[in-house]
């Protein structure tokens, strides 16, 4: 979901992202500030003023968001975890990981990151609206409205329920204690679903009472809550079960080779037909061309098969997605689940030797997930 955004630069070498959605909040923001809080608490103002405060005030938020996602990273780097981007979006940001902490010490300190960062940003805005003299009234209004805010961000993030930060910090004192991770994962996914259905259940009273903004925006955010929540449990699940084993355990190796020069209509009749097979190296004097599945057969329209041939349709070594034999099966799934295609070839040094088919994936996945083992 977060993949369409704009980018908007680097800050210690992690691409920043703006998804679509942000711009939402930020309108929301800006004009919840200008004419509601600003406009009725300081009617001295003009309207100007506010519009002014509203812009600023929103983009410091934008700010202190930021910050909060990269104090994550930061820490997340410094432990050797790739952070790939880090994405604004409509709830707040999330940092783009490629690999999750190894040790709970580590997601420990990752999580806890974010939310002290946000209560130093609450605590220092606080200090200039509280402490600091001869300040113009525009500016200690912003900073009381932005230090409350990042007070409650770090709060709402705090909460126990996994995947907010607060579940992380929870579940890597499970973790840490048990040694367990999915058991762990289990405990702080379950809060974090019963959070999102608690949100859910108040968001519906509010709108009862005829709040139905902040009813339908708390039911909203408990909602990609309990989401996020079972798909992060799913996901670690999934990988417990293939983490382990290889490729090559599970890929087919009695792939039928066929020879560039043939015709489609021939690899048809003579082989897909007959066999039931969904795909073939493409193969001459021992030198792998390619593979063409049924997928590039279908591209090609009917009439055509008697005079096209398998070296055109095919789709060329070059552009070929691989694993290796060695491989772990949780890479392969990422890379069939990525490339949304139905198999890949195992290279190994240069040739095809064999191939991972989704199917047999699933089914290892699913037998061994209804034995528990
Ligand atoms: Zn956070």
């Amino acid at each position: 979901m977060l993949k369409e955004g704009i980018s908007i630069g680097k800050a210690f070498g992690i691409p920043l992202r703006l998804h679509y959605s942000w711009f939402i909040v930020f309108v929301l923001v800006v004009w919840s500030l200008t004419a509601g809080y600003f406009s009725v608490t300081y009617q001295n103002w003009s309207l100007t003023t506010s519009i002014v405060a509203g812009v600023v005030t929103g983009l410091l938020l934008f700010g202190s968001v930021l910050a909060h996602e990269l104090m994550h990273s930061v820490v997340a780097q410094a432990a050797g975890i790739p952070i790939q981007a880090i994405t604004l979006f409509i709830f707040g940001g999330v940092s783009q990981m490629t690999e999750e902490p190894k040790q709970p010490q580590v997601e420990f300190r990752m999580a806890l990151a974010g939310p002290l960062t946000s209560l130093v940003l609450g605590g220092i805005f606080l200090a200039i609206w509280y402490w600091v003299g001869g300040v113009p009234e525009f500016i200690k209004a912003i900073c009381f409205w932005l230090g409350w805010i990042n007070i409650v961000l770090a709060g709402f993030n705090l909460i126990p329920g996994f995947p907010l930060d607060g579940g992380r910090v929870l579940r890597s004192l499970l973790w840490w204690q048990s040694r367990d991770l999915r058991r762990a994962t289990r405990i702080a996914s379950n809060i974090g679903r019963g959070v999102g259905y608690l949100f859910i259940i108040i968001g519906i009273v509010l709108i009862f009472m005829g709040n139905w903004i902040n009813g339908l925006w708390l039911a909203f955010i408990g909602w990609f809550l309990e989401n996020a929540a079972s798909a992060s449990y799913r996901q670690l699940a999934l990988q417990d079960i293939l983490k382990g084993h290889k490729v090559r355990e599970l890929m087919t190796q009695d792939c039928p080779i066929v020879s560039p020069a043939l015709t489609i209509q021939q690899l048809v009749n003579e082989q897909i037909l007959t066999s039931g097979r969904r795909c073939f190296p493409v193969v001459q004097s021992d030198r792998v061309l390619g593979l063409i599945t049924i997928h590039d057969i279908k591209k090609v329209a009917r009439e055509q098969w008697p005079n096209r041939t398998v070296r055109e349709a095919m789709t060329p070594f070059a552009n070929l997605k691989s694993v290796g034999p060695d491989e772990d099966l949780a890479t392969a799934l990422r890379i069939l689940t990525e490339q949304n295609i139905n198999q890949l070839p195992v290279v190994k040094d240069g040739n095809i030797v064999g191939m991972i088919a989704r199917d047999n994936l699933l089914s290892f996945i699913s037998v061994r997930s209804e034995l528990g083992a």
